[in-house]
C-alpha cells in the first residue's frame, strides 16, 4: 500500500481582498491590482481534491486577505465538517476588522474545540477586535489574539518581501539559504483556486506573475491527466529543494533580515 501523505499546515485562500492595505503584507495582497474572491463552489471542490491527496492535515487553515469579507464561506465551513476526522484543527486567520455574522458563528460552533480563530491584533487598525472577541466568547468558539503592535510584535516585526530582487548564487547555495525560511520550518502549504503550493510566497508570487513555477513545483488540483499518485509524489518532494519563487523571496534571509513594524498602512491606489 502507498505510504500515507499528511500536511502540517495547509492554508486555503478564499479571497485576495482585504480591509487593510499593509505596506509589507506577507501575503503580498497589496500587489494585486484586481484582488478577487474564489467562489464557495471552487473552494469546496478544492477541499474534495485535497482530501483525495492527503490522508491527514494537522491544521486546515483559511487565510486571506480578510476572510470575513467573503460572504459565502459559511457553506464551505459546513462542507468541511464532512472531513472532520481527516484534519486536526480548523484555523481561521483574521485581522479583526469585521465582526463575524450569525451564519459564521453558527457553523463554527459545530466544530467545538476543533476550531480556533487566530486574531491578528494590529492595534488601532483592528478596530472590531473587542466586538469580535465578544462574539467568539459568547459562542464558545476558541480564539487566540496575537499582538502585532507596539513593543509586543510576534517574530519581532515583519520582513520587507516586496522588491523581488533575484538571488544570483547557484542552486546549491540557494538550497542552503532557504533552510532559514520559516515557511519551510512550518511546512506552510497554500492553496489558491485549485493550485497547491508548498508555501505562501510560491503561491502568491506565482499568482502575481513575479515567478513562474516549474512543473512539479506545485499541484494543479484540477489536472485530470495527473493521477493522485503523481500529485502525492509532488507533495512528498515539497521542502526538499527550493522552488522558483525562492530566488526572489526575502524569506530565504529570514534569520538576518531587518524587521519593520507590522501593519504599516499605505494609501490604496486601486
Ligand atoms: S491585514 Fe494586512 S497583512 Fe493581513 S492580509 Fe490584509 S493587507 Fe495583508
Ligand atoms: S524562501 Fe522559498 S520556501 Fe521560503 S517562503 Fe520564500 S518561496 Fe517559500
Amino acid at each position: 500500500m502507498e505510504n500515507a501523505v499528511s500536511a502540517r499546515r495547509l492554508a486555503i485562500v478564499p479571497t485576495l481582498k482585504c480591509t487593510l492595505n499593509c505596506k509589507l503584507c506577507c501575503n503580498l495582497m497589496q500587489k494585486f491590482d484586481k484582488p478577487y474572491e474564489v467562489s464557495a463552489e471552487h473552494i469546496i471542490s478544492d477541499i474534495d481534491r485535497i482530501f483525495e491527496i492527503f490522508d491527514y492535515v494537522e491544521w486546515l487553515q483559511f487565510v486571506g486577505g480578510e476572510i470575513f469579507l467573503h460572504r459565502t464561506l459559511p457553506a464551505v465551513y459546513a462542507y468541511a465538517l464532512n472531513y472532520k476526522s481527516k484534519f486536526g484543527k480548523l484555523i481561521l486567520m483574521t485581522n479583526a476588522t469585521i465582526v463575524p455574522r450569525k451564519e459564521e458563528l453558527e457553523v463554527l460552533k459545530q466544530y467545538g474545540d476543533q476550531c480556533q480563530v487566530m486574531i491578528s491584533d494590529y492595534g488601532k487598525y483592528s478596530y472590531k477586535r473587542a466586538e469580535m472577541v465578544q462574539a467568539f466568547a459568547e459562542n464558545d468558539i476558541p480564539y487566540l489574539v496575537k499582538s502585532y503592535h507596539g513593543d509586543m510584535q510576534y517574530y519581532g516585526g515583519w520582513i520587507d518581501n516586496t522588491d523581488f530582487t533575484p538571488f544570483t548564487g547557484s542552486d546549491d547555495e540557494l538550497a542552503v539559504k532557504i533552510k532559514a525560511c520559516p515557511q519551510i520550518g512550518m511546512e506552510n502549504m497554500h492553496c489558491l483556486d485549485g493550485k497547491l503550493h508548498m508555501c505562501s510566497n510560491s503561491c502568491f508570487m506565482s499568482e502575481l506573475g513575479k515567478s513562474v513555477p516549474a512543473v512539479g513545483e506545485f499541484v494543479d488540483l484540477n489536472d485530470s491527466l495527473q493521477s493522485i499518485s503523481q500529485k502525492r509524489e509532488i507533495v512528498r518532494r515539497f521542502y526538499k529543494q527550493p522552488v522558483s519563487a525562492c530566488r526572489i523571496c526575502s524569506f530565504r534571509n529570514a534569520d538576518t533580515a531587518e524587521r519593520f513594524p507590522a501593519a504599516q498602512q499605505e494609501e490604496r491606489t486601486r
